[in-house]
């Protein structure tokens, strides 16, 4: 089945053909750094590469580029697509499985958007394009969400008043969940052949996604049963530009400070913390971090430390949840080139019974592809 997969972040959009017989992208694209000067668009169909700079302000153009560049390629023509996959970032506590997108549904991702105001709308915007270019094909959207659905109610609960659950939905949702259940799978097909049968059902796994934004994962027997993000992706550990955990009475003070509304606090949580915000400004990027901390710059060296104890504490506090560990996996940007950052994670697990260790590249389109397949 040939289905073509959409992935709309606030300022990027992935895009890949997939053949899910045999698990390969056909085609594969990004455009990057939407509504920028410096905007890209990048694809790849088998060994031909291509780069351009177009002028691209949303999705929607986003959309209309990667379409055309798609059908320039006469790889195959439109009527050989089966469907389309969509990532939705938040299904809520409604959707717990890949689904077709009908109007009813779509109207349920739109009144979620209260819930991912960052997130959804360009989602959103990708669906509706899509209705118009591939007027009559089917459209699914599998939910980063989804692979949350088995949290235990301790687990997704925060300790607060708990109407503000039953009045406003104040719960931990989970994000990065098709990457994490993607890497997750993957690695209980290695392990199955390193454990005894007895112990294939509950295997312990997690997974650590560690891009521009990071998340760590808990896994047993290839069901979710904690996470590092909560109720919004700023939640967990330090990221490229997010805080990550902090204490909440930070706001309040913040705002009274730097004379700005609760609001503007919560956006520099997100935009100009994690490894920027230590760093004084230097970089959201990994590697620069840490290239300039091995060149001693006093504050990379800062941001890097305090990313590997936050990094490694959420691992370690997750070896409580699961009673163990067989399989620690590393995924994205960081988790998939940055061999010094693993050292030093593996570092403070050391007192640790033994564990695997994986490097496993994430597939979300993928994964988004050969769910939307098994729906169809
Ligand atoms: P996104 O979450 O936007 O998909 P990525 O998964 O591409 O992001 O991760 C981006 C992060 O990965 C950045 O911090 C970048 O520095 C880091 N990264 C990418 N390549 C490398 C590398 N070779 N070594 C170390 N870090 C890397």
């Amino acid at each position: 089945m040939l289905i073509l997969v959409f992935n709309a972040g606030s300022s990027s959009l992935k895009c890949q053909l997939v053949d899910t017989k045999s698990g390969k992208a056909l085609f594969k694209s990004i455009v990057d750094r939407i509504g920028k000067k410096e905007c890209e668009f990048r694809m790849e169909v088998g060994k031909k590469t291509l780069s351009l700079h177009p002028k691209v302000k949303s999705i929607t153009e986003a959309m209309k580029i990667t379409t055309e560049m798609l059908f320039s390629q006469k790889i195959f023509g439109k009527e050989k697509i089966t469907g389309i996959g969509q990532r939705v970032v938040h299904g809520g506590e409604k959707y717990t499985e890949p689904c077709l997108i009908t109007p009813k549904v779509l109207k349920e991702i739109v009144r979620l958007s209260s819930l991912a105001p960052l997130h959804n709308p360009p989602n959103i915007e990708g669906i509706q394009a899509a209705q118009k270019m591939f007027k009559g094909l089917p459209q699914i959207a599998v939910f980063d969400t989804q692979y949350y659905k088995d949290l235990p109610i301790e687990t997704y609960l925060y300790p607060v008043p708990i109407e503000w659950y039953k009045h406003f939905g104040v719960r931990k949702y989970g994000f990065h969940g098709i990457s994490h259940e993607y890497v997750t799978q993957q690695a209980l097909k290695k392990m199955k052949g390193i454990l005894s049968f007895s112990k294939q059902k509950n295997v312990k796994i997690i997974s650590c996604h560690l891009g521009n934004g990071c998340s760590i994962t808990a896994s047993l027997g290839g069901k979710a049963v904690d996470t590092s993000m909560g109720f919004t992706p700023l939640e967990g550990i330090p990221m490229g530009t997010r805080s990550g955990s902090i204490d909440p009475a930070l706001v309040p003070y913040l705002a009274k400070k730097l004379k700005v509304t609760a609001e503007k606090v919560v956006d520099l949580l997100n935009k100009e913390s994690g490894l920027k915000g230590v760093s004084g400004g230097l970089s959201s990027d990994m590697r620069t971090i840490h290239i300039e901390a091995t060149k001693m710059n006093a504050a990379a060296q800062l941001a890097y430390m305090i990313f590997i104890d936050r990094t490694a504490k959420q691992i370690a506090a997750y070896t409580s949840v699961l009673r163990g560990l067989d399989a620690l996996v590393f995924t994205a940007g960081i988790g998939e080139n940055a061999t010094y950052a693993h050292k030093d994670i593996l570092s403070r697990l050391a007192h640790l019974n033994k564990f695997k260790t994986f490097i496993i590249p994430t597939n979300e389109e993928l994964h988004i592809a050969q769910l939307s397949a098994k729906l169809l």
